[in-house]
C-alpha cells in the first residue's frame, strides 16, 4: 500500500512543514494534493482522521500548532523522493 508523508501548512510562519508521520492509504494521490482535495464529496478514512488536529513542530519557532483547514493539511507520496530520515530512537 502506498506511503504518505502529511505536510502542514504552518499557523505561526506560513511554511509547510512536516508532520513526521507517514500513513498507508489505498487509492491515494498520484502527486501532492490537500485532503480537502482528495476527500472532496467522499469520507475521510480513518488513518486520515486520525492526523487532523494532530500538533505539527514549527520549525522556525519551535512551537507547535493545529492545522485546522484540510486545504492547508497534504499527503505526498513518500515514493516521489521526499525523503526525511529518521532519528534513531
Ligand atoms: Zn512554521
Amino acid at each position: 500500500m502506498p506511503q504518505y508523508e502529511i505536510y502542514v501548512l504552518c499557523t505561526e510562519c506560513g511554511v509547510e512543514h512536516p508532520m513526521r508521520v507517514r500513513i498507508y492509504l489505498q487509492d491515494g494521490p498520484a502527486n501532492k494534493q490537500s485532503i480537502a482535495e482528495i476527500f472532496q464529496g467522499t469520507s475521510v478514512p480513518p488513518q486520515v482522521s486520525a492526523i487532523q488536529g494532530h500538533k505539527t513542530l514549527c520549525l522556525k519557532t519551535g512551537r507547535t500548532f493545529i492545522q485546522q483547514s484540510d486545504d492547508r493539511i497534504f499527503l505526498v507520496p513518500a515514493a516521489a523522493g521526499i525523503f526525511f530520515p529518521k532519528f534513531p530512537s
